[in-house]
């Protein structure tokens, strides 16, 4: 089956102007200023005025639920796969967090299949905040080596009180399982660090890498936009070859509490030198907001996978000069991170990944993972070997 996508503006996640996008089943096959019609059957979408992006890889779910921190009233529930659909994450990456105790890697195993069986290109982390590390095997490394969906580790937890307070040996350690684990398989191996308010930031990590021949780019911390402190860290960090992660869901009380808006970050470390290529944001969908009326914790609400759309949205509202570097950040430099070279990308031999995105309101009017719509554009037949796509 071939697609053609004609006219649109393709970010590739860089902004490269309209061009043609052809499709053959789940893969890109051309991309040029004007792809000819050969006759050959095929769907062609006019998509002019519209946006063509890679799909979003959203580097921290919590597709199974997270929370519980409060007790078992704050648990939050499952993320249903529309829920994906309709944000365009076509990659979400999938971790237990705090709690590997009422929640397991079998059920988020299941989980990530069962987005897979609907159209998803949906990954999983092994562990959870706890060390040792939870796993399906038995072994860190030979569920990397045996399970094709688990690309990494994480997110384990430093500088959290809720943390398992992990020596530098003991973090070295699980970062050691993962490489080899991704080494023996052909993936990065990654180990997604949740990093919390605790004063040290990042410095576990550092204490990890000193004295090991691990890369840096093995730990991939999250939450850097927590504090200003661990934000400066962060740009070090991602200066010195890391990604680092800004989380884009929040409350006005983290806010008030010193967290950095994640645009706000963005940009901050942008221009304090950071590689934009190395910056990411994710959602953490699924995982628990605490609300607070005049200072006491009133309840709960559940981060929304739509929260990179939704930056992507105040960024095309608010920050237009930032909007190259938020699709970036959310499509090929996670993808990176995790070493998914197929992902987040608009070019020949990538995943057919695509969102089709009207840049006057933001809103999404296709998603297509592996080649496959997902929400789908309106189609109109016009020929009996050639169908015309029209955008509404
Ligand atoms: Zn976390």
């Amino acid at each position: 089956m071939l697609t053609l996508i004609r006219n649109a503006e393709v970010f590739t996640p860089r902004r490269v102007g309209r061009r043609d996008v052809l499709v053959a089943g789940h893969r890109i096959l051309q991309v040029a200023d004007s792809i000819p019609l050969r006759g050959a059957p095929l769907e062609v979408i006019d998509a002019a005025g519209q946006w063509l992006l890679p799909g979003f890889v959203d580097a921290l779910t919590h597709p199974c639920g997270g929370g519980g921190e409060g007790g078992f009233g704050n648990r939050t529930a499952e993320i249903e796969y529309s829920g994906f659909v309709e944000a365009g994450v076509t990659t979400p990456v999938g971790a237990l967090g705090t709690d590997s105790i009422t929640r397991s890697l079998d059920v988020l195993y299941g989980k990530v299949m069962e987005l897979r069986a609907r159209g998803l290109s949906a990954f999983m982390l092994n562990g959870s905040y706890r060390l040792p590390a939870a796993t399906l095997t038995g072994d860190v490394a030979r569920d990397l080596v045996l399970i094709e969906p688990v690309i990494g580790a994480g997110e384990v937890a430093v500088s959290d009180h809720r943390s398992s307070q992990p020596s530098a040996a003991e973090l070295r350690r699980l970062a050691a399982e993962v490489h080899l684990g991704g080494t023996l398989s052909g993936k990065r191996g990654t180990v997604l660090v949740h990093v919390g308010d605790g004063p040290r930031g990042l410095a576990p990590i550092d204490e990890a890498l000193e004295g090991s021949e691990l890369p840096r780019c093995v730990f991939y911390p999250t939450h850097v936009n927590r504090n200003r402190g661990l934000l400066q860290q962060a740009i070090r960090f991602a200066a010195d070859g890391g990604f680092a992660d800004i989380t884009v869901s929040t409350t006005e009380h983290l806010i008030d509490a010193g967290e950095v808006p994640a645009l706000e970050a963005l940009r901050e470390a942008i221009e304090a030198g950071a590689p934009r290529q190395r910056l990411t944001l994710s959602s953490d969908a699924g995982g628990s907001l605490p609300l607070y009326r005049d200072g006491e914790l009133a309840g709960l609400q559940s981060a929304s996978p739509m929260a990179l759309l939704q930056a992507l949205r105040t960024a095309l509202r608010r920050h237009p000069d930032l909007v190259e570097a938020v699709i970036a950040a959310v499509t090929r430099n996670p993808a990176d991170a995790y070493g998914l070279a197929a992902k987040g990308r608009i070019e020949p031999g990538a995943d057919a990944d695509l969102l089709l995105l009207d840049p006057g309101n933001g809103e999404l009017s296709g998603v297509y993972c592996a080649g496959r719509p997902l929400l789908r554009p309106a189609i109109e037949r016009t020929d009996s070997n050639l169908r015309q796509g029209v955008m509404r």
